[in-house]
């Protein structure tokens, strides 16, 4: 008999993706799936739904308690509010989250299998049943040049970060076009007419932007729309030491060393130290995908020939892309990689600090290899289980 799966934020942003993930790999033919909703149940399922039409409550202990597997996108508050309350009724199902909330728990695996299966297959076997999508611009980032953690070359790694609207969810994504579309009409006219001057236009978009209202940044906080945003998640304020949350980190620079290490199985809670990582994440104006620019110190000089090798190898998704002028404008955008499972890493070279340091650039779809995929990926690993 098919497995009982429960589908928490399936119509939310990441949810929406999953499920075209997994129709396009035919998830639901080994699944019965039941959805739930936090506002709408009594309704009827969406079209991919079997035998339990009808959309469950997404609070209901009970309901999601028959489930073996539960799969959830919904968000943080929902697995602080459900998830204590279904493992303290007994339930001892799987449970994949696309949240952080779980992330750093010691019984949680940070779930993407292609860089971290082992890792996986450890806890499977001990009797793990909390896997957790990690932050997604460390997923894509070890999707792209994972193969140099796993050769154990990597003495550290800093990562300047380009970080889409997305990433925070379907309501930054409108706030960032309106404020295009804002900036636009501002002076249209201008634009219209050839001869007008640009230091006019200049001054008009930057007026503008100052005098965005609130309700025009409610989302971000401060315009996006011609500007960047130096700051990712919650302020850490100022630890100890470099080894507490802080230190004048944001809360996403510091899930990137955090999290790096622990889908690793590096660092604390697997006897080893971990591998520094640190750097700036930024908000800029693009609509999707999460972009870095990584620079690696090696533990020994490696040609580059050899590291190109070896980062073409590593998976099915990962695409080098030549240090050119050309390749890089066409292959290494947002535009270019939006909606696509391909991972592209290029502007590959030896830097000037010496031969063992290596620049790079990567992006990934967020939504994508940041979010859905390990998720389904890590439902089909518990099917085949
Ligand atoms: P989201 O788009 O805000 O969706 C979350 C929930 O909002 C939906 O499941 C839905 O729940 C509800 N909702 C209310 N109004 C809606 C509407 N008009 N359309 C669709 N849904 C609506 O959130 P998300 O960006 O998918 O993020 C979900 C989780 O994934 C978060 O924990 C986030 O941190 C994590 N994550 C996000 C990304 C990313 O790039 N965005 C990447 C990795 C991880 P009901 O159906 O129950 O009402």
């Amino acid at each position: 008999m098919s497995k009982l799966v429960g589908l928490v934020g399936w119509r939310g942003m990441v949810g929406s993706v999953l499920m075209g993930r997994m129709v396009a790999e035919n998830d639901f033919d080994l699944i019965e799936p039941v959805f739930f909703s936090t506002s709408n149940a009594g309704a009827q399922a969406p079209a991919w739904a079997k035998n339990e039409t009808t959309l469950q409550d997404a609070y209901g202990i009970e309901a999601l308690q028959r489930c073996d597997i539960i799969v959830t996108a919904q968000g943080g508050d929902y697995t602080s509010a459900v998830f204590p309350k279904l493992r303290a009724v007994g339930w001892r199902g799987h449970w994949i989250d696309a949240a952080s909330t779980l992330r750093m728990n010691s019984d949680a695996v940070i779930v993407l299998d292609p860089v971290n299966l082992p890792v996986i297959k450890n806890a499977l076997s001990r009797g793990g049943n909390n896997w957790i999508g990690g932050n997604c611009t460390v997923s894509c980032m070890l999707m792209g040049v994972g193969a140099l953690y796993k050769a154990g070359l990597v003495e550290w790694m800093s990562t300047q970060t380009y970080q889409a609207a997305s990433g925070g969810g379907a309501q930054h994504m409108r706030e960032l076009l309106t404020q295009y579309g804002t900036l636009y009409a501002e002076v249209k006219e201008l634009l219209d007419d050839p001869g007008s001057a640009i230091l006019e236009i200049d001054r008009k978009v930057i007026a503008k932007q100052r005098a965005l209202t609130e309700a025009e940044t409610a989302h971000f906080g401060v315009p996006l729309g011609g500007s960047l945003i130096p700051w990712i998640d919650k302020d850490l304020g100022l630890g100890k030491s470099r080894d507490e949350p802080g230190w004048g980190q944001s809360k996403e620079e510091w899930k990137g060393m955090a999290e790096t290490n622990k889908i690793l199985g590096l660092g604390e809670g697997f006897g080893s130290s971990p591998i520094a990582v640190d750097g700036f994440c930024v908000r800029i104006g693009a609509m999707r995908c999460h972009s870095q620019a990584l620079t690696f110190k090696l533990k020994k000089d490696v040609p580059l020939a050899d590291i190109e090798a070896m980062i073409a190898a590593d998976n099915a998704w990962v695409k080098v892309v030549p240090n050119t002028r050309q390749a890089s404008i066409k292959d290494l955008t947002p535009v270019a990689v939006t909606g696509s499972m391909t991972i592209p890493v290029g502007r590959m070279r030896k830097l000037a600090m010496g031969p063992e340091y290596l620049g790079a650039f990567t992006i990934g779809d967020q939504l994508l290899w940041g979010a859905a995929e390990p998720l389904r990926r890590m439902l089909r690993l518990l099917l085949q289980a």
